[in-house]
């Protein structure tokens, strides 16, 4: 007998047929004598349509208010889920965030998990109950419902994995495992049967939506080993763990797209030390997440510089950086959000070279005109035009020939 972490994501939980599925599947789990806890996130499309709803009403919503919003999506599905296993003559308790323990800080929309109480979990797996937990909640030490970013399901999955010392994690979506590319936008892409924790948090904090990139990262800080499979079939998914030596062999593992990005520019600060401090830090203030910085060199005491933001911070952005430029005497903002970032990922960039030229060169054949490039041990990512991503993910999946892999 075995602990089972389980997380269905959206479209998974999609409506009532589709529960009562996860539910006969999680019945079968239970009935080969395991101990099971499942997450579910809302059905597919609510959080968005909440979104919709409350932008809506207010063009930038409170952040707090929104949090107390988009929890109730989760908080259907986990009743329903329980409901479900109840009609097939299953003891089952579904728990919201704050009922399972999960304390987190006070960023509202991206909140961090800052403990976990499993006590009450323990007790009705004791009990014999399966445990249906809401994903993407948690709740701040002073009792205000927060959410953990979105596809924070996964988090709450690994993190509980974490907590209950479960002999097994897995993420149950609506594709085999973790592919070399998307698979619905390149369609030779292959699903890999492993990949290193770094591999895949590199991918998905650059736009492979499969796992949220914060719960790899915790899954890899606490060696959470976890599998990504389907929850329309019985196929072995993608097993994401620890770096082991022979993955150095493949060069690059994955190719991803990250449509949600926005290029900030910054024109006329005064080309003088600290403006760059200043800038990043009224940014850092705001919790604004940078990547992709470029600063030009300065001409005539001005100096320029581009960095990029999540496509929905910009509004924040523009607002943090007014009392900067108020400060430094100088400053300009333009904003373009017709871009998107393209990276390559694999840990055997740390011994191979020439990964950087074959990206390039197949993308000048296709016509493709970088903007921005930025680099780590394992990753190379280009700032390009957003009509052309989709393109060019392909062009690049095909220079690294990884339908082959
Ligand atoms: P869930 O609702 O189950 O959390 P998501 O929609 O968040 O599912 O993530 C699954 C989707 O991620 C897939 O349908 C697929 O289109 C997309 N995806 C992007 N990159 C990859 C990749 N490298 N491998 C697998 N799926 C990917
Ligand atoms: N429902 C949330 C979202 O759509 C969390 C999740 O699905 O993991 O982002
Ligand atoms: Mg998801």
């Amino acid at each position: 007998m075995s602990r089972i972490v389980q997380k269905y994501g959206g479209t998974s939980v999609g409506d009532v047929e589709r529960i009562k599925k996860v539910a006969a599947r999680i019945k079968g789990y239970r009935d080969e004598g395991h101990d099971v806890v499942v997450v579910v996130s809302a059905r597919s499309g609510v959080t968005n349509e909440l979104i919709a709803r409350a932008k809506a009403v207010c063009e930038h919503p409170d952040e707090r208010e929104m949090d107390q919003l988009l929890a109730i999506g989760e908080q259907e599905t986990i009743a329903l889920t329980a409901m479900a296993l109840h009609g097939l003559g299953v003891p089952a308790v579904s728990y919201t965030g704050a009922q399972a323990g999960i304390v987190t800080d006070k960023v509202h929309t991206k909140a961090k998990i800052q403990g976990i109480n499993a006590k009450p979990i323990e007790a009705d797996l004791k009990a014999g109950k399966v445990v249906i937990v809401a994903g993407f909640q948690g709740i701040t030490d002073d009792g205000r419902v927060s959410t953990l970013g979105r596809g924070g399901s996964d988090l709450t999955a690994i993190a509980l994995a974490g907590a209950l010392h479960a002999d097994k994690c897995e993420i149950y979506t609506d594709v085999d495992g973790v592919y070399t590319a998307d698979p619905r936008v390149v369609k030779d892409a292959k699903k890999l049967q492993e990949i290193s924790y770094d591999e895949m948090l590199e991918l998905a904090s650059s736009g492979s939506k499969v796992m949220q990139s914060r719960s790899v990262e915790f899954a890899a800080k606490y060696d959470v080993v976890f599998e990504v499979r389907s929850s329309f079939n019985y196929n072995p998914g993608t097993i994401v763990k620890q770096e082991v030596a022979y993955m150095e062999k493949v060069v690059v593992r994955g190719v991803a797209v990250d449509k949600d990005q926005a290029k900030v520019t910054i024109t006329n600060i005064p080309d003088q030390p600290g403006s760059a401090a200043k800038i990043f830090k009224g940014l850092a203030d705001a919790s604004i997440i940078v990547d992709m910085i470029v600063q030009n060199v300065g001409r005539n005491g001005v100096a320029n510089l581009s960095f990029t933001v999540p496509g929905t911070e910009t509004h924040k952005a523009r607002k943090a950086l007014e009392p900067v430029f108020a400060a430094l005497g100088g400053g300009e903002v333009e904003i373009d959000e017709a871009i998107a970032k393209l990276s390559v990922v694999g840990v055997g960039m740390k011994t191979h070279s020439g990964v950087a030229a074959t990206l390039f060169s197949a993308l000048a054949e296709a016509g493709v005109n970088i903007q921005l490039i930025s680099t780590s041990e394992i990753k190379i990512s280009v700032l390009i035009d957003k009509a052309k991503a989709d393109d060019a993910a392909r062009v690049a999946h095909k220079a690294f020939a990884l339908e082959s892999l």
